[in-house]
C-alpha cells in the first residue's frame, strides 16, 4: 500500500498532513510513504527528514498521484489532482461536505473513498484524531498573541518606578474548545479574564481557568443539541444575550470571539452600536471571521478600524502555526489509520461509529449519515 502527502496549495496553507515521525511510524505498519518535493518545506519539515524516516520523494505529481492508495492532505485538493488518483483510492483530508456537495458528487463519481477529518464524532475513544479539537486550540493560542500583539498596553499587572498599571481586560465570547484555549492563554499573559457561552455546561471549565463565566438568565428553551453543540437562541435570547455583552464590551480591551453554531451562520454577538461603545485603542480578534464573523464590521482576511478599535477577521490561524498544526494533525491521522488499517490494507467497518460517520464516500456511494441525514 502507498500512502502519499501533496505539497497544498491552497492560498494561506502552511500545513503538511503528514511529519516525518508519523511517516516513520507508519513505515513499521508495512505502508510506503511518497511525498511530493517539498512537500513539508512551509511547515519547516525538509525532504531530507522525510527520507531519513524511510519515505521516497517522488519524481513528479503526476507519478505520485497515479501510484497512490491513500492520499493524506490538509485541503482538498484540486479537482484536476482528483481526477489522477486510481478509482478506489482512499483520500483523508478536511472535506467540509456539507458546504461542498459538488465535491461530494464528484468523490463519488470517481469512486474515491473520501474520510472527512472534520467529521471525527466528538465522542472520547475519538479524542485522538479529533482534528478541528487539535486546530481550534491553536486557533485560540494565537488569536490571544494577536491581540496582545495589537493592543497598546500591558496585558499582565505592572508595578514600576514610574507607577502601577492595571491588568488588561479580556472578554472571551464562546467557550469551545478555541475559546477555552483563548482564556488560558490570555490568562498566562496576564488579563483578567471574563467569558459567556450559551452552554451552560461551560461554566465550571471556564472558572477553573480563572476567567469569570457572565451569566444570562435564558428562557427555559434548550441550548445545546445531543452531540454537544450549540443551537441558536430565539429572538428574545438573543436581545438579552446582547444587552449584557454590550455592558461588559464597553469595559473591555480585548475581545476574542470564537461563537459558531453547526450548519448556521456565526452568531452576531458584537453589533455595530457596541463597537461605537468600546474603548478607543480595543482590539477585537474574530474567530468566526471565515463562517461570517461574531461582529457586524468583521470582513475576513482584514483589519477594520472602527471608532479607534480594531477589529480583525483571521483566515486559517492553525496554519500560522504550521510545525505544530502539521505534528498534531499527523497524530490525528495516525489514530485514525490505526482504527481503518487491518494488516495494513484498509477495512470499512462501518458497525464503528467513528468510520461510519468519518467516510463520505466509498464504492461510488455516500455514507456518512451526516450527508445522508441532511
Ligand atoms: P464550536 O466551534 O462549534 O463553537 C464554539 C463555541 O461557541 C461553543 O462552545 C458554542 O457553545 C459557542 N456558541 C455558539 N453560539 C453562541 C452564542 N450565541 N453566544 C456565545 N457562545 C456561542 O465548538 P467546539 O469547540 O467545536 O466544541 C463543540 C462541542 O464539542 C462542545 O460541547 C465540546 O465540549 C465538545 N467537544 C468534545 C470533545 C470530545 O469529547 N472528544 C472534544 C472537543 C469538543
Amino acid at each position: 500500500m502507498i500512502l502519499s502527502i501533496l505539497k497544498e496549495t491552497a492560498e494561506h496553507e502552511h500545513r503538511v498532513a503528514l511529519s516525518p515521525d508519523v511517516a516513520a511510524q507508519l513505515i513499521t505498519k508495512d505502508l510506503e510513504i511518497l511525498i511530493q518535493k517539498d512537500a513539508g518545506l512551509a511547515s519547516n519539515f525538509l525532504d531530507s527528514k522525510y527520507e531519513e524516516a524511510g519515505a521516497k520523494v517522488a519524481s513528479s505529481k503526476d507519478e505520485l498521484l497515479s501510484k497512490t492508495d491513500i492520499l493524506v492532505t490538509v485541503q482538498i485538493p484540486p479537482e484536476e489532482d482528483l481526477k489522477k488518483l486510481k478509482k478506489g483510492a482512499v483520500l483523508i483530508s478536511f472535506i467540509w461536505a456539507l458546504q461542498n456537495p459538488d465535491l461530494i458528487t464528484l468523490l463519488k463519481d470517481l469512486g474515491i473513498t473520501a474520510l472527512g477529518m472534520d467529521a471525527i464524532p466528538r465522542i472520547s475513544r475519538a479524542q485522538n484524531m479529533d482534528a478541528l479539537s487539535s486546530m481550534s486550540s491553536i486557533a485560540g493560542y494565537k488569536a490571544s498573541l494577536i491581540a496582545a500583539n495589537e493592543l497598546d498596553k500591558y496585558f499582565p499587572m505592572m508595578m514600576t518606578a514610574a507607577g502601577t498599571i492595571p491588568p488588561s481586560k479580556a472578554l472571551i465570547l464562546g467557550a469551545g474548545v478555541a475559546g477555552l484555549q483563548a482564556i488560558a492563554t490570555c490568562r498566562k499573559l496576564g488579563a483578567v479574564v471574563e467569558a459567556f457561552d450559551v452552554r451552560p455546561a461551560v461554566k465550571e471549565q471556564v472558572e477553573s481557568l480563572g476567567a469569570k463565566f457572565i451569566e444570562v438568565k435564558l428562557s427555559d428553551e434548550e441550548t445545546e443539541t445531543k452531540g454537544g453543540y450549540a443551537k441558536e437562541l430565539t429572538e428574545d435570547d438573543k436581545l438579552k444575550q446582547r444587552e449584557l455583552i454590550h455592558q461588559h464590551a464597553k469595559k473591555s480591551d480585548v475581545i476574542i470571539t470564537t461563537a459558531l453554531i453547526p450548519g448556521r451562520p456565526a452568531p452576531v454577538l458584537i453589533t455595530k452600536e457596541m463597537v461605537a461603545d468600546m474603548k478607543a485603542g480595543s482590539v477585537i480578534v474574530d474567530l468566526a471571521a471565515e463562517n461570517g464573523g461574531n461582529c457586524e464590521h468583521t470582513k475576513a482576511g482584514t483589519t477594520q478600524i472602527v471608532n479607534e478599535v480594531k477589529i480583525i477577521g483571521p483566515i486559517n490561524l492553525p496554519s500560522q502555526l504550521a510545525n505544530h498544526a502539521s505534528i498534531l494533525y499527523a497524530k490525528n491521522i495516525l489514530a485514525l489509520l490505526n482504527l481503518l488499517l487491518k494488516d495494513g490494507a484498509p477495512d470499512f467497518n462501518f458497525e464503528d461509529e467513528i468510520l461510519l460517520n468519518t467516510t463520505m464516500t466509498h464504492n461510488g456511494e455516500i455514507i456518512s449519515p451526516l450527508i445522508k441525514n441532511n
